[in-house]
């Protein structure tokens, strides 16, 4: 097992250059995200380091070796594609061994590495049928399996559940978690669903336009995020920003009536803007007779999402349990805790801290 570095990591296509020199450790046996809006370079970092993309400038490691001209074969990482390309007249036994089989492998050595992998991606039912009578969870399941046949340091994974239903894609992250704690490989997963960046890695990356926005642990990201895009990013639903105005004492929220939060933070000078951020979470609603109310209420059954916008025109989402739902059309009172609420500088987006 084995961990990866990137150090100044950069890719041009032509005159334009589409990841910025990036920095990055990942440890030995580490889960890694990388996670961010589309076009921000996921796959592009991934098959950088998988050698399916030549890299422009810097260095990438595998281990203590540096793999930056290494040829994809030689790296020794299997990658799992959104698209499985099964071989359609392969049984699922065959499909697995297939590498190895051209590699030369003995036979017993690939029964037995295909024993292996179906057993821990409970496939053992289905080794003599072809692709084309199993599910899309399944299929998925083969193209991991033949990832983990070959044996690699590290695995990885360019939105592998992008085409599953999303009964199943909660299943298959489920399985992915815990294929990860069972053989402990260095994993490297692309997505832009927020959700499996949290309940899937270790660590993860955020990134936008090339660039990494934060690296953390998911619950690092969440509670101590370093900007608001990062903010706005993690945490589901999104965190409520709101314009705020320093003055004597805190923040004034003109949305929330004019309420001034005291900050323990470092804020710019009286009347200046600041962004004030608010995870629904955080956000308790009582009813109550107010100049704010629920435009929409949605029941989930164990939450509810309740919408309201404010009298200065701006939006804002409160979570709650499914049991306290707070019905649309109803005054309510916020409360939150001040210590919960972030600051954000209004032009550089900055944490204010
Ligand atoms: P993501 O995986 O985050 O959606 P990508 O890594 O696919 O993003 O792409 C990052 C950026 O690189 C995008 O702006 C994309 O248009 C650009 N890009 C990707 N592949 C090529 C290519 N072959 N030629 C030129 N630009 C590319």
């Amino acid at each position: 097992m084995t961990g990866v570095t990137l150090e100044k990591a950069v890719k041009t296509y032509g005159n334009v250059q589409v990841i910025h020199g990036v920095d990055l450790e990942i440890a030995d046996g580490e889960f890694c995200v990388f996670v961010g809006p589309s076009g921000c370079g996921k796959s592009t970092l991934l098959r950088m380091i998988a050698g399916l993309e030549e890299t422009s400038a810097g260095k990438i490691s595998i281990g203590s070796r540096d793999v930056t001209r290494v040829d994809p074969a030689e790296r020794g990482v299997a990658m799992v594609f959104q698209t499985y390309a099964l071989y359609p007249h392969m049984t699922v036994e065959e499909n697995m061994g297939f590498g190895l089989r051209m590699n030369g492998h003995p036979k017993d050595e690939i029964k037995r590495k295909v024993a292996e992998a179906s057993r821990v991606l409970k496939l053992d039912d289905y080794l003599k049928r072809k692709p084309a009578a199993l599910s899309g969870g399944q299929r998925q399941r083969v193209a991991i399996g033949r990832a983990i046949v070959r044996g690699p340091e590290v695995f990885l994974f360019d939105e592998p559940l992008s085409n599953l239903d999303a009964e199943l894609r909660v299943d298959m992250r489920v399985e992915i978690a815990r294929l990860h704690n069972e053989i402990g490989a260095t994993m490297i997963y692309v997505t832009h669903d927020q959700v499996e960046a949290m309940t899937l890695a270790d660590k993860i990356v955020v990134l936008r336009a090339g660039r990494i926005e934060q690296v953390g642990a998911p619950m690092e990201l969440y509670r101590n995020p370093d900007n608001k895009f990062v903010a706005g990013f993690i945490g589901s639903p999104s965190m409520n920003f709101l314009k705020g105005r320093v003055v004597e004492g805190g923040v004034e929220v003109a949305g929330l009536g004019g309420a001034v939060i005291a900050t323990g933070v470092a804020l710019p000078g009286a009347g200046r803007d600041v962004i004030v951020g608010l995870r629904p979470q955080d956000i308790t609603l009582s009813a109550e007779p107010s100049a704010l109310k629920v435009d929409i209420t949605e029941q989930l059954g164990g939450v509810a999402y309740e919408y309201l916008s404010t009298p200065t025109g701006e939006a804002f989402v409160a979570e709650s349990k499914g049991d306290d739902a707070i019905d649309s059309g109803t005054e309510v009172k916020v409360r939150f805790d001040p210590a919960r609420v972030m600051f954000f500088d209004a032009e550089t987006e900055a944490r204010l801290r």
